[in-house]
C-alpha cells in the first residue's frame, strides 16, 4: 500500500514531465517457480540504475543466471523486453514481472528493448582446444566423471549445453541406494547386501538389465557415497531412510533438503576447486572419430558458432535421457503421448544417445519410458508435497470415487488416472495423514506455488473440499466415511491399501490435482562394467565412454527409486578414471 502511494506521487510528477525528478526506488512482485518473487528497482527518469532482489526462494543453482546475466542485461537496457534464461522461465518471468510491476508502480515507462544493446560479447573460448578428457554433460554422472579424472591427472572439460549445470540431477528427489550403508545399522538394518540390492534391481526390472553392470553399480555404491560424503561434503540424513518400492530393505540414503541441490552445488563446488573449466552454452553436436575407428573429440555449438574440442584420452558421454523429448518419448513408446508433461530438466532432450549412435554404439530398451503419477497440471514437475500418499493420502476422481489402489506401481496408477474424467485425480489427506509425513511443511514453496496456482487447498471441512474441487459433496462424504470404516491392514475392501487406510473422518484436510508426468527413459547407450560403449557386436567403441540415465542396461524395463543416484555416481567416477587413463 505504502509503495502505492509513492508510486501515485511519483506518477504525477512524471506525467507533469517534471525533468529533474529524484531517482525513486518502488518495490515490485512476479511470481517464480517456488513462489513470489520481490525487488526492489531504482529508477532515474526511465532509467533503471539498480535491481535488489528483495526475497525469492527459487532454485539456486537454476536461479543464478537469472540473478547475474538476466538481472545485468534488465538494467543495462531498462527494458523487461528481453529474452529469458532458457531452462529457468519460470523464474525469468518471475523476475522480468516483479521489475515490471515495480516500474507501474513507480509510475515508469519501461523502454522496449535496444536490440543492439542486447547482442552481448562472444566468450573467448578458442574454437580448437585438446584435453586429455572432455566430459559431455554436467549432472551428476558428468561431474562425478569429470572430478575423477582430474584426480587422475587430467586435464578436462566438461561442457554443458544449458545455462546452468545440474540436469535432472538437480531437480531430483536424490536419494541414493546404497546397501550396508552407516544408516541402516542405526535402523535394525544389519542383513542387507550388495547381491540383494543386485537382486532387487534385476528383478525390478523385470529382468531386462544387465546382472554384471548392476552388479557393479550395488557393489561399489558404498563407497560411492563415501566419496559423496568424504570429499565432496554432500549432507546426508544420519538417521533416516527411505524405503522405495520393489527394494527388500530400506537402503535410500537421503540428502539434506531432499533434492539434488545438495549433490550438485558441493560438486560444482569442487569443480571449482580443483580449476575444473565448466563450460555452458556449449551444445555437443557430434562425435569426432579417427581413421582406427577411436573416439577422439566432439564438435560443439555455442550461439551459432562452431568448436571442436580434441580428446587424448576420450569422452565421456554423460547427456542424461530423453523425458523432455515428446516426439522421442512417442516415438518409442507410442502409449506415452501428448496427453503427458515432463517432469524433467528441458535439457533432457536426447541427442546425446544419437550421438553415441552415429559413433557406432547401440542403443537398448528406448521403449521403457518411466511415468510419475502424481505431478503438477500445469508444470509437470512431481508434486512432493503429495508423498503423504505413502502415509495414507487418497486418491479420488471428479466423481469423488477411489479408483486405484494408492501404493500401486507408478505405471498402474498412471494409466488409472489417464482412465478417468478429464485424465487428472485429486490426491486427498487429512491432519491426522499429515502428522506422519508433514509433507506441507517439508515443502512449503510447494504449498505456497500450488495454492496460488490454484491447484490445491487447505480446508476445515469437506463442504469446503467439494466447493474448492466441484466434487459432488455427497460422493465425497461417502467414500471418506468408507475409507474410515476400512481403515488399518488388511481392510480395504475396495483396493486392497498394501499399508492400510488411514481414519478421514476429521479435518483439517488438503486436496490437490494431479496427473502422471514422463519420469525416467530407462533405455539408451549399451555399456559394459567399465562403462564403455558398445557396439550391436559387443565390441568396445575405443575413446567412448557412457554413465548416467544417457546409458541403457542398468534399469531394465523399470528403474526402482532411489537407483538413479547410484547409477550415475558410480559409472561416472568409472568412465572420468579409465579415460583419464587412457590419455596416459
Ligand atoms: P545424469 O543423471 O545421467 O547425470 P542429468 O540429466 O542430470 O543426467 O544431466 C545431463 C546433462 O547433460 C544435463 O544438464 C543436460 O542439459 C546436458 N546435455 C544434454 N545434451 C547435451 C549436449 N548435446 N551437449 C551438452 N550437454 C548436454
Amino acid at each position: 500500500m505504502k509503495t502505492q502511494i509513492i508510486a501515485a506521487a511519483v506518477c504525477s510528477i512524471f506525467a507533469a514531465g517534471a525533468a529533474f525528478a529524484a531517482p525513486v526506488t518502488a518495490e515490485g512482485t512476479g511470481i517464480g517457480k517456488h513462489g513470489d518473487v520481490t525487488v526492489a528497482v531504482t529508477f532515474d527518469g526511465n532509467r533503471i540504475t539498480d535491481i535488489k532482489i528483495v526475497k525469492e526462494q527459487e532454485n539456486p543453482v537454476l536461479a543464478k543466471k537469472v540473478y547475474t546475466d538476466l538481472k545485468a542485461l534488465v538494467q543495462e537496457t531498462s527494458s523487461v523486453d528481453v529474452d529469458v534464461v532458457s531452462g529457468a522461465t519460470f523464474t525469468s518471468k518471475g523476475l522480468l514481472d516483479a521489475v515490471a510491476d515495480a516500474a507501474k508502480k513507480a509510475g515508469v515507462k519501461l523502454a522496449k528493448a535496444d536490440r543492439r544493446a542486447l547482442a552481448k560479447a562472444g566468450k573467448s573460448i578458442p574454437k580448437n582446444s585438446t584435453y586429455d578428457v572432455v566430459v559431455i554433460g554436467a549432472g551428476g554422472a558428468g561431474f562425478s566423471a569429470a572430478i575423477e579424472a582430474k584426480n587422475a591427472g587430467a586435464n578436462v572439460v566438461l561442457l554443458e549445453k544449458m545455462p546452468a549445470v545440474g540436469g535432472n540431477s538437480l531437480i531430483s528427489g536424490a536419494e541414493m541406494n546404497v546397501a550396508q550403508n552407516w544408516v541402516q545399522p542405526k535402523l535394525g538394518i544389519t542383513d542387507d547386501s550388495p547381491e540383494l540390492h543386485a537382486a532387487d534391481t534385476i528383478k525390478g526390472g523385470d529382468n531386462k538389465g544387465d546382472p554384471k553392470v548392476i552388479n557393479v553399480m550395488t557393489h561399489n555404491a558404498l563407497d560411492a557415497a563415501k566419496w559423496c560424503r568424504d570429499y565432496l561434503g554432500v549432507r546426508f540424513e544420519d538417521d533416516n531412510l527411505f524405503f522405495f518400492g520393489g527394494h527388500s530393505r530400506k537402503r535410500a540414503l537421503i540428502p539434506f533438503g531432499h533434492t539434488g541441490t545438495e549433490f550438485i552445488s558441493k560438486f560444482q563446488a569442487k569443480a571449482d576447486e580443483l580449476g575444473i573449466p565448466v563450460i555452458t552454452g556449449m551444445k555437443a553436436e557430434e562425435l569426432i572419430k579417427d581413421q582406427n575407428g577411436r573416439v577422439v573429440g566432439v564438435k560443439a555449438t555455442m550461439a551459432g558458432e562452431e568448436y571442436t574440442f580434441n580428446a587424448k584420452g576420450g569422452i565421456v558421454l554423460a547427456t542424461g535421457g530423453f523425458g523432455a523429448n515428446p516426439e522421442m518419448v512417442k516415438k518409442y513408446n507410442p502409449a506415452i503421448d501428448e496427453r503427458f508433461k515432463t517432469t524433467d530438466a528441458p535439457g533432457t532432450t536426447g541427442e546425446g544417445l544419437y550421438m553415441a549412435e552415429r559413433a557406432g554404439a547401440e542403443l537398448v530398451n528406448l521403449s521403457y519410458i518411466q511415468t510419475y503419477p502424481i505431478c503438477d497440471p500445469i508444470s509437470g514437475v512431481i508434486e512432493l508435497i503429495a508423498d503423504s500418499r505413502f502415509d495414507g493420502a487418497i486418491l479420488i476422481n471428479q466423481e469423488g470415487k477411489r479408483f486405484v489402489e494408492e501404493l500401486e506401481r507408478r505405471d498402474v496408477i498412471s494409466q488409472a488416472i489417464l482412465a478417468q474424467t478429464g485424465a487428472y485425480c485429486w490426491v486427498l489427506w487429512n491432519d491426522k495423514i499429515g502428522a506422519i509425513s508433514n509433507t506441507v511443511t517439508t515443502h512449503p514453496t510447494e504449498y505456497e506455488a500450488f495454492t496460488k496456482q490454484g491447484i490445491m487447498t487447505t480446508c476445515d471441512d469437506l463442504k469446503c473440499i467439494a466447493d474448492f474441487t466441484k466434487i459432488p459433496y455427497d460422493s465425497l462424504k461417502a467414500t471418506t466415511e468408507r475409507v474410515s470404516s476400512m481403515t488399518g491392514k488388511g481392510n480395504d475392501k475396495d483396493f486392497k491399501h498394501r499399508a492400510g487406510l488411514v481414519d478421514l473422518s476429521q479435518g483439517k484436510y488438503y486436496v490437490i490435482k494431479a496427473v502422471p508426468s514422463v519420469h525416467h527413459t530407462m533405455g539408451g547407450v549399451r555399456i559394459n562394467e567399465k562403462a564403455q560403449a558398445l557396439t550391436a557386436e559387443g565390441k568396445v567403441i575405443p575413446g567412448l565412454w557412457a554413465a548416467g540415465e544417457v546409458t541403457g542396461v542398468t534399469h531394465g524395463t523399470n528403474r526402482l527409486g532411489g537407483n538413479a543416484y547410484t547409477d550415475i555416481i558410480v559409472f561416472g567416477r568409472i568412465a572420468g578414471k579409465a579415460a583419464a587413463e587412457a590419455a596416459k
